[in-house]
């Protein structure tokens, strides 16, 4: 900001924005007319129904669409409208999360569906102030709902969009501070046509995702909008938009249990795995985990700890070492297999699941993946062999 005060910025980046807006006016025509050319056929595209478009938009959050696809059309087939939503089970719901990250938006999801049910008859309000009230619904999913479903314009403004628009205004302005954000969002509000204001956002979004790409040299030789680029033509897009340096994550030094117990049911051995419910807050709220401790524990102390639980294991070996990065904190898990010598109570806050449950009914977070992953195989197989360490591949 240089000397200037916070407020004298602001109003200039708005004056700057505002003439920007008369040049970029009816930018929606060459970007409309190269959606139309190359959209790509998305389940959600097909018929957007508002309840479609917002598990969409929900899924999509921190997510490709390619990894979204599956997810989506098992969702679609097992909860196809909010009531649905509203009445499913918390397991089935986890279930059908499992693998997608950031679970809190599974359970607004649900939140929101309730009061969908109870105030709006099970259909979503074609209002934008209206669906900014549903839990997990902010600016962007308020905006992308109201213009895809209910076809009003107003805009939908995402990472994507900062990024083109920065780009076209040649800005070197931290998009991450809300000022700035307010006055993009603005810009891109007047943007917005009246007419198709949801493909047009799509076009914008699209455009982010396949033409203007961050942290690369985007394809301007393919961008309906080059001829009005003021960044392409100042030569520095690539470098925009301007970001503050993230903050550095928290790391946490994590054990995790892989504690088997095999019993006999009749004439076969069945194996169960011990799973946990997390405290319902915090990071992963009500989430099953693998059991677990900070810090890095010897093959005494686990075998000690699953003691505590009143499962004393026969032996412990050493399983390879996992990470997984949340978006404030990094775990550095280190595991321990065990088996349990026989069979006490289950643990308090805790289940014995075999094979067919951890497959069906148990959701279990991407962050134990090093060891939810031959998992399946030691329950079916007679688990790792002495100090045997899971293949380099399976660890990330
Ligand atoms: Fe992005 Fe290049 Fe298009 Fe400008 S011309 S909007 S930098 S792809």
């Amino acid at each position: 900001m240089g000397g200037k005060g916070k407020n004298a910025a602001s109003a200039e980046l708005e004056a700057r924005l505002a003439k920007e807006e008369q040049r970029l006016s009816g930018l929606s025509v060459p970007l409309l007319a190269w959606y139309d050319r190359q959209v790509r056929n998305l389940p959600w595209r097909e018929s957007p129904a508002a309840y479609r478009v917002w598990i969409s938009e929900i899924m999509l959050q921190q997510t490709r669409i390619e990894a979204v696809l599956p997810y989506y059309d098992r969702f679609m087939r097992a909860l196809p409208d909010a009531a649905a939503l509203a009445a499913a089970d918390e397991d089935t719901l986890m279930k059908l999360w499992e693998g997608l990250g950031y679970y809190s938006r599974a359970r607004n999801l649900q939140k929101a569906a309730r009061l969908i049910v109870e105030q709006y008859g099970g259909e979503l309000p074609a209002d934008y102030q209206e669906l900014l009230t549903l839990p997990g619904v902010g600016e962007y999913t308020a905006g992308a709902i109201a213009s895809i479903a209910f076809g009003i314009p107003v805009p939908a403004v995402d990472g994507n969009v900062l990024r083109v628009l920065a780009r076209l205004t040649d800005s070197d302005e931290d998009v991450m501070k809300p000022a700035v954000r307010r006055a993009f969002s603005s810009l891109a509000s007047a943007l917005v046509p009246a007419d198709r204001p949801g493909d047009y956002n799509q076009a914008v979004m699209e455009l982010g995702e396949t033409v203007c790409l961050p942290n690369t040299e985007p394809d301007c030789a393919a961008c309906p909008l080059a001829d009005r680029c003021a960044g392409r033509a100042a030569g520095r897009a690539r470098d925009l938009p301007v970001r503050a340096a993230p903050k550095e994550r928290r790391r946490e030094t994590r054990t995790i249990l892989v504690l088997i117990d095999r019993g006999e049911n009749g004439s076969r051995t069945v194996a169960r795995v011990l799973l946990h419910r997390r405290e319902r807050k915090g990071l992963l709220s009500g989430m099953w985990e693998l059991p677990g401790v900070e810090g890095e524990l010897t093959a005494e102390q686990a075998l000690a700890l699953a003691g505590e639980y009143g499962l004393p294991a026969k032996r412990a070996v050493r399983l390879s070492d996992g990470k997984h990065v949340f978006s404030h904190v990094e775990w550095v898990l280190h595991g321990w297999y065990m088996e349990a010598a026989g069979t006490g109570p289950c643990p308090s806050g805790c289940v014995w699941a075999d094979g067919e449950s951890l497959r069906e009914s148990y959701a279990l977070p991407g962050a134990f993946r090093t060891y939810t992953g031959p998992l399946p195989g030691w329950l079916e197989g007679s688990g790792p062999a002495e100090d045997e360490q899971i293949p380099e591949q399976l660890t990330f």
